[in-house]
């Protein structure tokens, strides 16, 4: 992603070294893992939260898979690989009847923080702002509940043709803890919807101020028309876990295993780069390299 970077820090911006690189997935973010995924002997069914059943027997193999909803049978399977923590956590099936005790007790306590995003369409680019990506500390306090902005238009397989402009949004953490614990509405429905709009209305204000301290004086009023805008909230978007243990600790461990039921977790709950893309790329590697030792010392 070439684009044009800086940082806000004790609420100056700071322009990023030009030559530090910046990764995106291309065309669009599931693009890394569609890429993973094309192989010959690799089978895909999108769209489908497998729930497991341990059924060890002799002959056969002990994950046996359904489709949670419709029930639909998906076949069984020699291992398991789980790659999402809230798998194992007590309010949801998928592992329910897999007698994963110990590794549903390791996931239980870690704690989600949620963010709220903003993506938002301009009738044409906002051409005094001279930056593609702005990190913001929400500490600062001067550019209220924004951590991060980006122009998306500017990412590589994300530019048009129609003369639009696409801006994603993202708030730091304090901010969307405060915006989700102002909703009392009980209804779990009408407090999405209800999170979505506040989300909504406080980004775009705040990005708003944004643009105009950060635009070149001249460009600053100009702000486009906006066609289109939709708030979203990410409950689970980051796990507040620490290698070194003053959070919940996965101490630094890539992956958890149980050999005796072939079961192996991955994700960016693992490792030392929590949080993060290559956090879980490094955890499902881990993973991979588990089985793959298993299988051959067969
Ligand atoms: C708004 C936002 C912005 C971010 N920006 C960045 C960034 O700029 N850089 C960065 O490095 N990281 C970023 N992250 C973090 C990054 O997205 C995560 O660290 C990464 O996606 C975690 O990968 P994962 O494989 O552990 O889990 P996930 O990406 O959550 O993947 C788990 C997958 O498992 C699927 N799944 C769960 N249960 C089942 C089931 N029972 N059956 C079938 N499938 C199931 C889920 O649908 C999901 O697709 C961002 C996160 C958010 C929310």
């Amino acid at each position: 992603w070439k684009g044009r970077f800086a940082e806000c820090r004790g609420g100056e911006i700071v322009p990023e070294d030009p030559d530090k690189r910046h990764y995106v997935g291309f065309p669009a973010m599931n693009g890394i893992c569609a890429h993973l995924l094309e192989h010959d002997n690799i089978d895909v069914v999108l769209r489908t939260r497998a729930c497991a059943r341990y059924e060890p027997s002799e002959s056969g193999r002990p994950w046996a898979l359904t489709a949670h909803g419709d029930g639909r049978y998906l076949g069984e399977f020699d291992w398991l690989i789980s790659g999402d923590r809230l798998s194992g956590t007590n309010n949801r099936a998928d592992l329910r009847d897999a007698n994963l005790l110990d590794f549903k007790a390791k996931v239980e306590p870690i704690a989600s923080v949620p963010i709220l995003v903003l993506m938002v369409a301009f009738e044409k680019p906002i051409k005094g702002l001279p930056y593609d990506g702005v990190k913001f500390d929400e500490k600062d306090g001067e550019f209220g509940a924004l951590g991060w902005i980006a122009r998306d238009t500017s990412k590589p397989g994300r530019n048009r043709d129609d003369g639009k402009e696409c801006w994603v949004i993202q708030s730091g953490a304090k901010a969307a803890h405060d915006v989700i614990a102002s909703i009392e509405e009980e209804d779990f429905e009408t407090r999405r919807e209800l999170v979505r709009e506040k989300a909504k209305e406080l980004l775009m204000n705040d990005f708003l101020s944004a643009i105009r301290k950060l635009a070149n004086d001249d460009e600053a009023e100009s702000t486009p028309q906006i066609l289109s805008a939709v708030g979203h909230r990410w409950s689970a978007a980051f796990p507040l876990v620490s290698p070194s243990g003053d959070t919940y600790s996965n101490q630094g461990k890539d992956c958890l295993v149980d050999r005796d039921k072939n079961f192996v977790a991955c994700g960016d709950y693992l490792g030392k780069l929590t949080g993060r893309i290559e956090g879980a790329y490094l955890s499902g590697r881990a993973a991979a390299s588990v089985i793959i030792n298993a299988i051959r010392n067969q």
